[in-house]
C-alpha cells in the first residue's frame, strides 16, 4: 500500500470535491472536508489543504493534481537520543504503546497501542505527528481525529469509577502492564496476518517487572517486545499511540467537566484539591469516586479542605 500527501489551495480543494462528486463516501472522517473512494484509492481532504491518497495506484490519482499542488517530502527527522534499540529501529514497521493519566488525580487512565507501517511514516509526519509533549491540546485533538480514521489501534480508557474499583487489589504499575498487554494483543489480532517488525512499549517500569505483572494473563504478548523511555521520540508508532491516548484522556476530562458542571483540571497540584473538596461537599466520597483516582494523596488534602471526616 502506498500513501501520498498533496498540499493544495482552497480553490483546488473545492475543485477536487467537485471532481470526486460521484465517488464521495457517506461518512467523512472528523476534521476532513470530504472523503472519496475511486477504485482502490481512498482520497481524504483536510481543511488544512492536505489531501491524502491511500492505496494501490494512488500515484496515478496524485498525477492528476500534481501541477496544482505541492508534494512535501520531508526527510524523516530522527533525533539522536541514547537508546538500547537496534540500529535503524525508527525505520521499522512497529506496534507501539503508551499511556496517559497515571499522574493526574482527575480523569481516566488511558492506554493506547497503534500500529504504524513504514509506508505510513511520510503520511504521519504530514499530519503533524511528533512528540505529544511538544504539542498543544488543540493540535493533539486535531491530529488524533485524523489518526483514528486509518491507523489500526486499540484504546483502553479506564474511567475513575472503574479505576477505583480495581485499584485496591492491583497496583497502578500492574494495571498499566495489564492494559498495555491487552491493547497490544487487540492490535495484533486486528492486523493479522501482518505482524509488526517489533513492538515498542514506552517504558514505565523495568521489563522484568512488566513481564511479572502480566504473568497471570491468559494472553501474553512477549515476542519481539522492546522497552524504551521517551519512546515517542524513538518511533512514530509510540508518538501516534501517545497522541491518541492524550486525546482520549482530554475527552474524558471534558466529559467529567460536563457532568460536574465545573471545570475538571488535570494534574495533581494543589488546584485539584480545591475542586475535589467542592465535589466532596456536594456528594461525599461516593461522588468523588466518579471523578478522581482515590488512592492519590490529594484525597486526604481535599478532605481536610472540605472539613470532611
Ligand atoms: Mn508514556
Amino acid at each position: 500500500m502506498s500513501n501520498e500527501v498533496l498540499l493544495v489551495s482552497k480553490t483546488t480543494l473545492n475543485e477536487m470535491k467537485e471532481y470526486y462528486k460521484s465517488h464521495l463516501k457517506p461518512n467523512t472522517p472528523p476534521g476532513s472536508l470530504f472523503a472519496a473512494k475511486k477504485g482502490a484509492v481512498n482520497i481524504t481532504a483536510y481543511k488544512s489543504g492536505k489531501v491524502l491518497f491511500q492505496g494501490n495506484n494512488s500515484t496515478n490519482e496524485v498525477t492528476i493534481w500534481k501541477a496544482k499542488g505541492e508534494i512535501t517530502k520531508k526527510k524523516p527527522k530522527v533525533k539522536s537520543v541514547d537508546s538500547s534499540l537496534p540500529n535503524g529501529f525508527s525505520d521499522w514497521s512497529v506496534l507501539g504503546s503508551d499511556e496517559v493519566g497515571t499522574g493526574s488525580y482527575f480523569g481516566p487512565l488511558t492506554v493506547v497501542a497503534a500500529y504504524v507501517d513504514r509506508s505510513q511514516f511520510e503520511l504521519l509526519r504530514e499530519l503533524g505527528v511528533r512528540d505529544s509533549k511538544e504539542m498543544t491540546d488543540k493540535e493533539i485533538c486535531r491530529v488524533a481525529k485524523d489518526l483514528v480514521t486509518f491507523l489500526p489501534y486499540s484504546l483502553l480508557n479506564v474511567m475513575p469509577e472503574k479505576y477505583n474499583h480495581i485499584q485496591p487489589t492491583m497496583t497502578q504499575g500492574k494495571m498499566k502492564a495489564v492494559l498495555h498487554n491487552q491493547a497490544l494483543h487487540h492490535v495484533l489480532t486486528k492486523i493479522a496476518p501482518i505482524t509488526p517488525e517489533a513492538i515498542l512499549i514506552d517504558q514505565f517500569e523495568l521489563p522484568t517487572t512488566y513481564f511479572k505483572h502480566i504473568q497471570d494473563q491468559t494472553v501474553q504478548v512477549k515476542e519481539n517486545v522492546y522497552f524504551q523511555t521517551k519512546g515517542e521520540s524513538h518511533h512514530l508508532a509510540v508518538a501516534a499511540a501517545s497522541i491518541i491516548a492524550r486525546y482520549a484522556f482530554l475527552t474524558g476530562l471534558e466529559d467529567l467537566t460536563k457532568e460536574a458542571g465545573t471545570k475538571i483540571p488535570s494534574g495533581a497540584g494543589s488546584n485539584v484539591d480545591l475542586v475535589a473538596a467542592k465535589l466532596l461537599k456536594r456528594g461525599g466520597v461516593s461522588l468523588l469516586n466518579k471523578y478522581v483516582k482515590l488512592h492519590f494523596a490529594n484525597t486526604e488534602k481535599a478532605k481536610k479542605i472540605a472539613g470532611y471526616k
